[in-house]
């Protein structure tokens, strides 16, 4: 390897961090970013050791995670002397410190005890790893991690060496609680209208406290976007565009082709909806079956307790 080759690869990649509440329609970004030049779109990079090495789970490709070429070739150049031990403990000691009474020691990287000073540490050292890797793999100089959950993100932001770029994806409340809702498994089927009735309120609860804890953490620095679902899905050519020019990647943008769709290409992405394993051309509408299927009761509760956030954010 040539020196300028060595130096290239010592430098760190460029991250967006897509943040924000579950269900809010990542996986459609991901696509659409991952499918721009230059650009590496890998899913929620948060569940690496828990869905990718526990469970070993499809991965965007439609291979199993411990079978997809991309993600071993990832492995074997992130970790030339095997993974830093057992994927369930690495795992443990991550949401530890990804736990929301932590984050404001992480973000001032003051954490008080040893012991989350250490979990930090490592944190630190397998994302570092990992991007690096990913960006020397898959060739791209921009990685889309759509982990989401805020906490992690700031933990990433923690580490001071990445030019780290977050898009606060936004999506109807309703919308969400809705896909909450659908997504449970089909093999509970007839506890599921219990469950979501119940849950209802919690899913609001969420969506309130996880979009105010993105815009508490990023809203008044620079590097910040706010994209709405809604806005996406209805013009995906525009708002991608929009993203990347944020994001600062000046390839290609992808845009529709015959009848509207967009060839999306395939993405080696972990965990998000099913529609990461779509391979052909796609068609992007927005997901509105919220609005005839969820229950008044539903919309009412969701509603009076996500208000104010609905109002902040353009939604009636
Ligand atoms: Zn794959």
């Amino acid at each position: 390897m040539n020196r300028a080759a060595k130096r290239d690869e010592s430098r760190n990649p460029r991250v967006v961090f897509i943040a924000g509440m579950g269900r809010s329609g990542s996986t459609l970004l991901d696509r659409l970013l991952g499918a721009a030049g230059g650009v590496c779109a890998v899913g929620e990079l948060r569940w690496i050791w828990t869905l990718g090495f526990r469970e070993n789970q499809f991965c965007g490709c439609g291979d199993r995670f411990l079978s997809c070429p991309f993600w071993m070739a990832v492995v074997a150049k992130a970790f030339p002397d095997g993974i830093p031990g057992d994927p369930a403990a690495i795992a443990a000691r991550q949401d530890g410190l990804l736990r929301l009474k932590w984050a404001p020691f992480v973000a001032a990287r003051a954490l008080p005890l040893a012991d989350a000073r250490r979990a930090f540490r490592e944190f630190a050292s397998t994302r570092r790893r990992l991007y690096r890797a990913i960006a020397a793999i898959s060739g791209a100089h921009t990685i889309v991690d759509s982990s989401k959950y805020p906490p992690y993100g700031i933990a990433l932001r923690a580490l001071g060496d990445f030019d780290l770029r977050t898009v606060h994806l936004v999506r109807d409340s309703r919308a969400t609680a809705h896909s909450v809702a659908r997504q449970r498994d089909p093999s509970r089927e007839g506890r599921a209208r219990y469950q979501y009735s119940r849950g209802a309120g919690i899913v609001a609860v969420n969506w309130l406290a996880l979009n105010a804890l993105t815009e508490a953490a990023w809203a008044s620095r620079r590097r910040y976007l706010r994209l709405r679902y809604e806005d996406l899905a209805a013009d995906p050519a525009r708002h991608t565009r929009r993203v990347l020019e944020f994001a600062g990647v000046d390839g290609a943008t992808p845009a529709p082709g015959a009848g509207g769709a967009f060839d999306l290409g395939v993405q080696h992405t972990l965990a998000g909806n099913p529609m990461r394993m779509n391979h052909g051309p796609t068609i992007v509408q927005p997901d509105l079956e919220w609005r005839t299927a969820l229950s008044r009761r539903d919309h009412l509760v969701i509603t009076a307790l996500t208000w104010p956030g609905l109002l902040r954010y353009g939604y009636r």
